[in-house]
């Protein structure tokens, strides 16, 4: 049982998740937390502000240490505040003293990144099990980093599923027969036990990977939300929420831009065939959405929407391409060495185009293709994918598509790849409308 941010963000949240879990106990979950509330993005800013010798980082760690401190407070026993006490301290502590020490060397490297970051899980993961026992739920804390083994590819590691799942079997099942095991999401060390993290949003993959580790019935991802919907509620209020869902199109959707779900979730789930359901802290008695196997057909053929934001298109053009082989070889040689990813990719007889997110190293790659080429970047785009089991295979649904953007200029297209999921880019002014305009002509208004 996983819980976001938001299913922890307070007292009353943790208490509301200590009732989801204890209704669930006779299940011997493994409950899986993330930081609480907006900590991450906290923290990382504290590193940001740390790095720049701005001194508001210490005004910043002493808002987040009260937060921990006020929630934390009203989410325990008195009896238990000792304890409280020596985890905030001893953690805010060592938090303190590393960013003072990135003060000093004025240099942010991925490695401390992910150190600091860590701190958002390995305090809510401690303030929950404290709080799950004062709630009358016997629990015990397993720190991640003792089992969850990654290799050190800092702020987006890989996991070791082999040793990983040795130690799941071995630590987390032992634990979890007696009582309820707790532990952070997000979070992992390498096999020399420096710390790592899964990459944002990693904590529903930390979940399915532990899911799979231990032979789960069940992954159940607590979110904010009624479960995965027809888009995101927050773009579009009346967006309809999914009874069930394959994982394939979940996956395209996750990595399309649905915020809901970490694109990585399905990978173990898939693997040792465990559904995994999405659910809300807030309304637990919704249904929620069930990730299975097996195709279901949708009455719509389209099952979601999903957008991607501050998309960036690469145009490139050479006019030596025409009829040569080794050029689109020598392009992504240089996405490569740039660890750049792309997600969409166009080509002409003698242009190519691809689309990034990621721009942190674009300026580089630029430089080394326009050894051979002439490149032009454009920014501000979006990404809409529309995701289906059957949209390569029905008639007439291109047709809808483009009827409903009839008014918005559509500079790439991509389908075909998979053949659940049309993509297409456009300028990221238009996306509001075009993401409304393409729910009404499925969903309604
Ligand atoms: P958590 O902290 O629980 O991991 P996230 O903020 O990461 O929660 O993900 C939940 C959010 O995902 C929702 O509040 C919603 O705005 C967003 N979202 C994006 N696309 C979808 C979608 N298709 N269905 C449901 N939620 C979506
Ligand atoms: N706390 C981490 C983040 O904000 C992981 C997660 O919430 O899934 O990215
Ligand atoms: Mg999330």
């Amino acid at each position: 049982m996983k819980f976001g941010g938001s299913s922890v963000e307070s007292a009353d949240a943790i208490k509301r998740v200590a009732g989801i879990v204890k209704s669930q106990a006779e299940r011997n979950p493994v409950v899986v937390v993330s930081a609480m509330g907006k900590t991450t993005n906290k923290l990382l800013e504290m590193a940001r502000l740390a790095v720049g010798q701005d001194k508001d980082y210490i005004h910043k760690l002493d808002e987040l240490r009260r937060y921990h401190w006020e929630h934390g407070m009203h989410a325990v026993e008195s009896s238990q505040l000792e304890q409280l006490t020596h985890i905030l301290e001893s953690h805010f502590s060592e938090l303190s003293q590393l960013l003072h020490g990135l003060a000093i060397l004025g240099e942010l490297t991925p490695r401390s990144i992910d150190v600091i970051s860590s701190y958002g899980e390995r305090l809510s993961s401690l303030i929950v099990a404290l709080a799950f026992n004062a709630q009358g739920l016997p629990a015990t804390h397993i720190d991640s980093r003792d089992v969850l083994i990654t290799d050190d590819r800092h702020t987006q590691a890989n996991p070791d599923f082999k040793e990983t799942y040795k130690r799941m079997k071995q630590v987390v099942g032992k634990a979890g027969k007696k009582n309820v095991v707790v532990m952070g999401g997000f979070i992992a060390s390498t096999s020399k036990g420096q710390t790592t993290t899964l990459g944002r949003g990693g904590s529903d993959y930390s979940a399915s990977i532990i899911g799979a580790g231990i032979g789960a019935d069940e992954i159940q991802i607590w979110t904010d939300v009624d479960g995965m919907m027809t888009t995101d509620p927050r773009l579009i209020p009346h967006a309809i929420p999914i009874d069930s869902i394959s994982f394939a199109e979940a996956a395209e959707l996750a990595y399309f831009g649905a915020k809901v779900l970490h694109p990585a979730t399905v990978r173990p789930a898939v693997e040792k065939d465990i559904a995994v359901v999405i659910l809300n802290s807030r309304n637990p008695l919704a249904p929620g959405t069930r990730i299975i196997k097996d195709s279901v057909t949708s009455e719509h053929v389209v099952r979601a929407f999903a957008c991607k934001r501050d998309i960036t298109l690469v145009n490139i053009h050479s006019a030596t391409m025409f009829m040569t082989h080794g050029f689109l070889r020598r392009v992504f040689e240089v996405f490569d060495r740039y660890q750049t990813s792309i997600d969409m990719v166009t080509t002409s007889e003698v242009n190519v185009s691809m689309t990034v997110e990621n721009t942190e190293k674009l300026s580089q790659v630029k430089k080394e293709l326009e050894k051979f080429a002439d490149v032009e970047v454009e920014k501000k785009l979006a990404i809409v994918s529309i995701v289906g089991n059957s949209i390569g295979t029905t008639e007439g649904v291109a047709a809808r598509i483009f009827k409903a953007l009839e008014t918005v200029n559509v500079r790439m297209i991509s389908q075909g790849a998979s053949l659940l999921n049309l993509s297409i880019v456009i300028a990221e002014s238009d996306l509001e409308a075009a993401m409304k305009a393409l729910h009404a002509e499925w969903f309604g208004k």
